[in-house]
Order: C-alpha cells, then sequence, then structure tokens
C-alpha cells in the first residue's frame, strides 16, 4: 500500500493537508458510485477500515497462474507449499513458506498421487489408503490446511468425527495430528505394493 489508510494526503508543494483523506472503498462501491461521489466520501476522515476477503481459492488460482508462468506442472493434488516451493526453485525470488527444512521434505511419489487423485474422482477412501496419504504428505513438508484440503477434496462432505479433517479448512483433523506427532517415516515400496496402491513398474516409488 502506498499510503496507510485514513491519514491525510499532504501536498507535495504546499507541505500541507490537501483535504483528502486516503480512504478504502469496497469493490461495490467502486463499481456504483463515481468519481464525484468516491471524492466526496475522501474529503472526511471516516476513520473506516474494510478487512481484507482472504479467499483460500483466489489463493489457490493466483500460485495457480504463477506456475503456469514458470511452466511449472501442477495437479490438483500439489499443495500450495508445493507449488510455492515450486515457484521458488524456478524464480529464486520468493521465500520459502515451508516451516521444515528442505533436506527432510520427501516429495509425494507419484502412485500416491495417483491414490489421491483416483480417490478424489471416486469420492471414496479407506483407513489404509488415508494413512498412506497422510504419512506422504507429511513426509513430504505439506501443512495441514494443505492435508485437510486433500481430505475434504476426497469426501467432499461434513467432516465428522473421522478425523482425518475438520470443518475449519485451517485445522488438522485429530488423527492428523496424532500421526504428525508420531513422527513416521512414509510407507516403504513393499508395503506399498502389499496394499496394492502402487501398481506400476516405471513408477518413481520402485
Ligand atoms: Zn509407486
Amino acid at each position: 500500500m502506498r499510503r496507510i489508510v485514513n491519514t491525510a494526503y499532504i501536498s507535495k508543494i504546499e507541505g500541507t493537508p490537501t483535504g483528502v483523506w486516503c480512504t478504502q472503498f469496497s469493490v461495490e462501491e467502486i463499481m456504483k458510485l463515481d468519481i464525484d461521489a468516491l471524492y466526496a466520501i475522501a474529503m472526511e476522515d471516516t476513520g473506516r477500515t474494510i478487512p481484507p476477503e482472504k479467499s483460500p481459492k483466489a489463493q489457490r488460482n493466483f500460485v495457480e497462474f504463477l506456475c503456469d508462468e514458470y511452466d511449472i506442472r501442477h495437479t490438483v493434488s500439489n499443495s500450495i507449499d508445493w507449488m510455492i516451493n515450486k515457484i521458488t526453485e524456478a524464480t529464486g525470488s520468493i521465500k520459502p513458506m515451508l516451516s521444515i527444512s528442505s533436506e527432510y521434505i520427501k516429495p509425494p511419489r507419484e502412485c500416491i498421487i495417483k491414490l489421491i487423485e483416483r480417490n478424489i474422482e471416486r469420492g471414496h477412501s479407506n483407513h489404509d489408503h488415508n494413512k498412506v496419504i497422510a504419512f506422504e504428505l507429511i513426509n513430504g513438508g505439506w501443512s495441514d490446511k494443505d492435508i485437510s484440503f486433500v481430505f475434504k477434496s476426497i469426501y467432499n462432505e461434513p467432516a465428522g468425527n473421522w478425523g482425518w479433517y475438520t470443518n475449519d479448512p485451517n485445522k488438522a483433523g485429530s488423527k492428523i495430528t496424532a500421526l504428525r506427532a508420531k513422527g513416521i517415516n512414509r510407507y516403504s515400496c513393499d508395503k506399498l505394493q502389499e496394499l496394492r496402491v502402487c501398481l506400476g513398474n516405471k513408477c518413481s516409488c520402485r
């Protein structure tokens, strides 16, 4: 922001207030009012502030847009943190937002990404699959918010008491918190094959 809201504009020539206040407007006001009406409001120190509207969807759209700009391939199951990390790698200009050191981050393997996509498509998963997904994403450095988003996308219904996500998009499900606390490694390739999660010989996990 160029100016602090609800402060007077100072004339650069005179060094005195111009009578116009730095004023926030809602989108509705900008669309409905003409410039004279907007100025009339800005001539008074209204002291009002409009809280920003934070939209996870808008954030995701924006990050996906940046990925496209930098030719970073992404799917619905890539987390925002993952994409930001890729953008950081591509540009070297955005500060990483991951909370754990990148040395310990293992990007989710191909068959798990496919499992997530499959389960989102059929709107169903099971306890084993959920644990596979949860450990994979926790080990991948994903945030509670992004893990919740994946499980919510799979089930597409109110969270209930299952513990994989909550109705608060920023809060982890109780199971995720418990699994995180265990600090366990993600599933081995052998185990993934045993669970028939990994079916392809060409998968990166083999
Ligand atoms: Zn695999």
